[in-house]
């Protein structure tokens, strides 16, 4: 780490996508707040996180890291967390057994709550206004008052973030989690789908394997690891004083550890080499996720990984290409030789949501399942090609029987879009269309 690096290092560089705050003084006293109030994750286990992204890196491992585009105050709920962990251990359940390798599991979740925008006003009937920037900011209804960045929310975000952690923390340590659960994480509404009943059938041979197992002499229940799971959590780390207030010197080994989430990571608007975002990740002990759109070039990727990882310590650099199925069989191999021949350990992770978004006939913004698999496809095409390691998925998904979109088992279609589309920001897949991406790329890792 670099010794003249501190957690306020970055306010020296310029920072995109900060809001207006239109009271400095009032931001000065959240972020003072925010300072004074306990660490949401211990850097402990931001190391044991970077552990497992490292055994990913090495090809040993997978990533599932999934969750909202952008957590809500309104949608805030057990049951909403209980199904989003349920669906994700569900996919990690499917990647794991149906393809024999460990699978590292991270949220988006317990702080993603703030997002960049591609304009900083938006237009509705004449009437121009700021853009919604996540609840961390401002709020989505389209009223001046409602769009005036309020620091308070900062700390609403840190609550909402403690409390849904805590809740996380029992679930996978306190029995939800446990191997011998696996039938309980099936929905209804998912179970009686396709995906669901072959779901069903697999869980049905966990089952067998684990009283096979303890049929044997294996003290089933006396092995921790059959009981819990390691789940930890993620957001893009844009509003920067927000950070920079849970930025912590861990004690144990006096390196500053950004204790607002186990992993962060830059946005592909706020990855600039000589911006404030980079200027503070760069400095964090914390495993760094950094997203790479189809524009970024091989010399823009070896920067971005000399500037972050110098070091070169495996698992603590992901690459998240987001490239679009159209742009990925041409952008990604070029990328993939340049860190291969750098020697950069990096772990590379498709985000097959973000290059793959367009607004439907209906004016819903959405997706298309299959853009979202030929994506994938096209991920581990290159891999394959370039000898490198796949090495996971980032989704953005919802528990929720949601229509926002296009496609999967169900054929949702852009009529269908409005029953049930509930996102505050970019479209998620449902539950059911998770699962059945899990099973695919499941496919695509026994391949
Ligand atoms: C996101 O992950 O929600 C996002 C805004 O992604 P990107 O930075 O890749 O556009
Ligand atoms: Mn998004």
């Amino acid at each position: 780490m670099n010794p003249t690096w501190t957690p306020t290092s970055w306010r020296s560089h310029t920072a995109a996508q900060q809001p207006d705050w239109p009271d400095e003084g009032a931001l000065d006293l959240a972020v003072k707040t925010l300072s004074t109030l306990p660490p949401l994750v211990f850097a402990g286990e931001a190391r044991s996180l970077q552990s497992g992204l490292a055994e990913v890196a090495a090809g040993r491992a997978f990533l599932l890291q999934a969750g909202d585009c952008a957590e809500s105050f309104d949608a805030f709920s057990a049951d909403g967390i209980r199904d989003k962990l349920k669906i994700i251990l569900q996919m990690a359940v499917v990647l794991q057994y149906s393809a024999g390798v460990p699978v590292v599991k991270v949220g988006r979740i317990a702080g993603q709550f703030a997002k960049p925008r591609s304009a900083p006003t938006e237009t509705l009937d004449q009437v121009e206004l700021p853009s919604f920037r996540g609840h961390m900011v401002n709020d989505i209804t389209f009223t001046e008052a409602a769009r005036v960045p309020d620091p308070d929310r900062l700390v609403t975000a840190y609550n909402q973030s403690a409390s849904t952690l805590n809740l996380l923390r029992a679930f996978t340590k306190g029995g939800f989690a446990d191997l011998n659960q696996v039938h309980a994480w099936n929905q209804e509404f998912v179970a009686t789908s396709a995906e669901g009943r072959r779901y069903e059938q697999l869980a049905a041979e966990i089952e067998r394997a684990l009283r096979f197992m303890a049929s044997c002499g294996v003290d089933t229940e006396a092995t921790p690891l059959l009981h819990t799971v390691d789940f930890y959590t993620s957001h893009e780390a844009l509003i920067l004083g927000y950070e920079e207030a849970l930025t912590r010197r861990d004690s144990l080994t006096g390196d500053w550890y950004d204790c607002s989430a186990h992993m962060l990571w830059l946005g592909e608007r706020t990855r600039q080499l000589d911006g404030a975002h980079l200027a503070f990740l760069a400095g964090v002990g914390n495993p760094i996720g950094c997203k790479v759109g189809a524009s970024a070039t091989a010399d823009d990727v070896i920067a971005l990984c000399d500037a972050l990882n110098p070091d070169r310590i495996p698992g603590r650099l992901t690459l998240i290409t987001r490239m679009g199925a159209e742009k990925i069989d041409v952008a990604l191999p070029p990328l993939l030789e340049a860190v291969k021949a750098s020697g950069h350990p990096v772990v590379w992770t498709c985000d097959p949501m973000h290059g793959n978004t367009f607004t439907a006939p209906s004016g819903r913004k959405t997706r298309h399942f299959d853009a979202v698999l030929n994506e994938i496809g096209g991920f581990f095409r290159a891999h394959e090609v370039a000898g490198t390691w796949p090495g996971g998925v980032h989704i953005e998904l919802t528990g929720d029987d949601v229509t926002e979109c296009l496609g999967g088992a169900d054929e949702i279609l852009d009529a269908d879009l409005d029953t049930r589309y509930e996102t505050m920001c970019d479209p998620r897949l449902n539950a059911r269309q998770s699962l059945d991406l899990a099973f695919r790329v499941a496919e695509l890792l026994r391949g």
